[in-house]
């Protein structure tokens, strides 16, 4: 792998009922992250998990190489991790992070450098008490991107939401991102293309927020947001000149759902 620069944006994979990241899934969520970056002209590095594994984990245990993985660490502007698996499933090309793990990388990261977290997982563990010791971490409950991008206007970190405007150029900018052009399924080992799967999101949330199933979080989520088609339609335009050959339209729990008439007041809104 090539030097660490500026961010270091970990992708920890996300898995939701309607967002696919494990690969050869690529996620949305870890695409706008990248889309601030990228729309701020700043440097950054995106790795994922299993990346992190296969070149840096061993590293941990060695306390010379410890020490010089801390220093190149040293020289990065923060960190962003995403860990948004919450669905218990068996994944056969790559594993989301875990809480042990997670726990291990933070131990790493230079204690005065700023480390956001976000996603789905990070809830359900700070839910369930976990606490990590670090002045400079902050753990969003809302949207990571737009957590981010706060933390860069201001200096503060807050938890914060995307505008419709901002989902837009984020998702826009993150499609031809290095997390589409350096992940490692893009291409596969012989220069052909790679199983990579690009999910697109196309909107937020369940029809039946308002009696959802129990055991799901879409219902927290509130009220549908529908994505614009013509911003859907630029995204995969992107992403197809970036090298991606595969789309899945995901970050939808109901595709024929999109859109739908009566969907404030109808259990069953009208396709
Ligand atoms: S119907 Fe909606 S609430 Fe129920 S499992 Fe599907 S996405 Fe979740």
């Amino acid at each position: 792998m090539s030097a660490m620069e500026g961010w270091l944006v970990l992708d920890g994979y996300e898995d939701e009922p309607a967002a696919f990241g494990v690969p050869n899934y690529l996620g949305f969520h870890i695409r706008y992250i990248c889309g601030v970056l990228e729309s701020r002209g700043l440097p950054y590095t995106y790795m994922t998990i299993d990346q992190w594994r296969i070149h840096q984990k061993g590293r941990l245990d060695d306390p010379r190489e410890r020490t010089a993985l801390r220093r190149e660490l040293s020289e990065l502007d923060g960190t962003v991790i995403l860990a948004g698996a919450v669905v218990p499933g068996k994944y056969v090309r790559g594993t989301p992070i875990s809480r042990r793990e997670m726990d291990r990388v933070l131990s790493i990261l230079p204690g005065e450098q700023p480390v956001l977290c976000g996603g789905w997982a990070i809830r359900h563990w700070r839910y369930d008490g976990w606490t990590p010791l670090r002045s400079s971490l902050f753990c969003t409950v809302q949207d990571t991107d737009a957590s981010l991008h706060h933390f860069l206007s201001t200096g503060q970190w807050e938890n914060r939401k995307r505008t419709p405007e901002q989902w837009s150029e984020w998702a826009l900018h993150g499609a031809s991102s290095k997390a589409v052009t350096n992940h490692p399924d893009l291409e596969s080992p012989k220069g052909s293309h790679g199983p990579l799967t690009y999910e697109i999101e196309l909107y937020q949330g369940c029809v039946r927020f308002k009696r959802g199933c129990k055991f799901c979080i879409e219902p927290k989520k509130g009220l549908p947001l529908w994505r614009d088609e013509d911003d859907v339609l630029a995204e995969i335009t992107t992403a197809l000149d970036s090298g991606v050959r595969n789309v899945r339209i995901g970050g939808a729990t109901d595709i024929y759902t999109y859109r739908a008439e009566g969907v404030e007041d109808l259990e069953y809104p009208v396709p």
